[in-house]
This record gives C-alpha cells, structure tokens and sequence, in this order.
C-alpha cells in the first residue's frame, strides 16, 4: 500500500517537473559568474591554460563540491579569475543565455558585477561591447531576452561603488541592456546606508534599485534597502519573515522578494528548506518570485527552485503557473512584454492541463 502511494507520488513528481521544465518563466535574480557551468567553466579553463581550474568535467564536478561558505568564495574567485578578456566574457555571457533557454526561461535580468572585471584589466569598452553582443546574439539564436543589473560589490568598498555607478550612469558606456542597480556581497559589516549616494545617482539615471539585503543579516537592513537605497525589488529579503510589520509594508506596496531556495541553504541563511520562511511570505500576501543566484554553484537550477518551492508552498500546475506570473509580474518588462509573457503562460497551462 505505502509502495503504491509512493510510486503515485512519484508519477506527480514527474508530472510537475515535466511541466516546469517546459514552462515559459522570467528569471530575476541570478549572478553572470555566478551561472558558470562546469561546461562553460572548463571552456573559459581550456582557453586559460595556466590556471588552477581543472578541464575536465568529472573533475570540475568535485572542484565545485563545497565544503564551507569559504570554500564557496574561494571557487567563485578563481572562476572570476577565468575571465580575463572581452571575448571570455562573450562566452560566459552568451553561454549562460543557452542554459536559461534550455529551462524556458524567456527572460532574464543578470546581475553583473562589471568593476570585478575591470580591476583585473579587461578594458570598460570592450567588457560593455562583450555583453551586449552577447545579449543580441543569444536573443535572435534562442529567443530568451536578457537585461542587465550591475552591482556592486559591498565588500570591495566605496571605490567599487563609484566605479560601478559611473560605468552605470556615463552615457558612453550604459549598455542598452541594463535596467538596475544592485548592491551583492557580504552585509554583515557592510551597512547599506552608506551606498545611498551611489544609488541615488543610479536612480536619478533611471535604473531601478534592486539591493540584495536580509540574506545573512536581520529584517533592519531590509528597511535600510527600502528608505536609504529606494528598493523595488529586494535580493532575498529572507529575515523580513521576522518582521510582521515589515511584511505587511512589503505586501501593501507590492514590492517582491527574490526568493533562492537552495542559495540560502547552500550559504546557511536558512538551516533547513523545510524552515524555509517561503510560506511565511505568501501568507502575508507578499509578492514572491523564484529564482536560482549562483545556480551551477549550489548545485541547481531554475527549475529545480521552481520543483522546490512547489514542494514547499504546495503547489500544482496552476499555482507553478501564477508563480511564473509573478516573476513576470515583478520584472522590469514593460507591459507590454509582461503582457506577452504571461500570456504564454497561460496559453501553455491550459494546453498542458487540457492533455
Ligand atoms: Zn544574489
């Protein structure tokens, strides 16, 4: 008896993934460097031959084995480290666009962090020309659309600020394709407030402000991200579940969180997915959206986030579907894009529920 309950769980399983996998989703929160595959990790290694990165994918499957948050950092530096020329960061850029289009992702705002690059001397011109023709291509070869945030990098200090708000804001540089302004790194010890001014000149400039905040740190940096940095969308947001007031603030201006799953127990923000406060933020009515952070790194993907949080918010095709709808929701397409593509989902919901 238990076996057959089981195998029928199992057959909804595969049911669900089949239907996520083909599911047509935006995704909002996931990191440039962050996305190397261990495929396009060893091309970027082949073609960098003095580097301690191994080659082979077998190999590279270990090398990507996390024992600690250390180690996590200390594998996402030397894969920073592979690119090290505009035509690395082409592949890299053009490569991940293939893994989004593979899991149906139509579209995407990748979170770059240009002054890593830059400070290791790939040339500001020729890292902007790079992502863009990275962009134009990968949207006429697999039709998935990608947008640009860069951010900074609070640990690297108010120098990296300035550099990526001038990068952000000179009108000889702006890629066409960035829409935001993000803030990533550590936050503990690194207040958000001091950032306001390099925000506030991103804003001034038309970008939205998308900082990660409440990842590793408690709900009050989630209010500075609101009041001092004008966050639309916040990055994680994770401990605002300790906050009733804060909840109810984020539900009634819908400003949504970009939730990750596996990254906040890949990082210890959460200590186990059944604790994950996901629940919590849809019972306060709080618009979440699903998204994957440094996917290849904490050993997922888009769509295994989408598996996770079906499990965890206990949802069948049509509450996938309204997920999916969030992101497009919360996303910076203009409403005429959103429109489309929450259409689409739509259209492949109800043929998939019709068969
Ligand atoms: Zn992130």
């Amino acid at each position: 008896m238990t076996d057959r309950l089981d195998a029928a769980t199992a057959g909804q399983d595969r049911d669900l993934h089949a239907f996520i996998a083909g599911l047509p989703k935006a995704e909002l929160h996931v990191h440039h460097v962050g996305s190397a595959s261990p495929r396009i990790v060893s091309e970027l290694a082949a073609r960098h031959p003095d580097s301690k990165v191994p080659t082979d994918p077998e190999a590279l499957a270990d090398y990507f084995t996390f024992t600690d948050f250390a180690h996590f950092i200390e594998v996402y530096l030397s894969v920073v480290d592979l690119v090290r020329t505009p035509e690395d960061v082409r592949l890299l850029t053009f490569e991940v666009a293939r893994e989004l289009a593979r899991q149906q992702v139509r579209y995407a705002e990748l979170t770059i962090t240009p002054f890593s690059s830059t400070r290791r001397g790939i040339d500001e011109r020729g890292f902007m020309d790079a992502i863009e023709d990275a962009r134009k291509a990968a949207e006429a070869e697999f039709g998935t659309v990608l947008r640009w945030c860069f951010d900074i990098p609070g640990e690297a200090g108010l120098e990296s600020a300035e550099e990526t708000v001038r990068m952000a804001t000179d009108d000889r540089l702006r890629p066409e394709g960035l829409v935001s302004f993000g803030l990533g790194g550590p936050e503990i010890g690194v207040p958000r407030p001091q950032f306001k001014p390099y925000f506030d000149r991103a804003r001034a400039a038309g970008l939205r402000s998308v900082p990660h905040a409440g990842e590793t740190t408690g709900p009050e940096t989630v209010w500075d991200a609101l009041n001092e940095l004008g966050a639309e969308r916040i990055g994680h947001g994770t401990s605002s579940a300790r906050d009733p007031r804060l909840l109810r603030y984020l539900a009634e201006r819908r400003i949504p969180l970009e939730v990750c799953p596996t990254s906040n127990i890949a990082t210890r923000a959460v200590t186990t997915l059944d604790e994950h406060p996901v629940k919590e933020f849809v019972r306060a009515g709080v618009l979440v959206t699903i998204n994957s952070d440094d996917p290849p790194m904490f050993g997922t993907d888009l769509n295994n986030e989408f598996a996770v949080a079906a499990r965890l918010l206990d949802l069948d095709e049509r509450g996938l579907a309204e997920l999916a709808k969030n992101g497009v929701e919360a996303s910076f397409l203009d409403a005429a894009g959103k429109q489309r593509l929450a259409a689409e989902i739509d259209t492949y919901t109800a043929g998939r529920l019709a068969s």
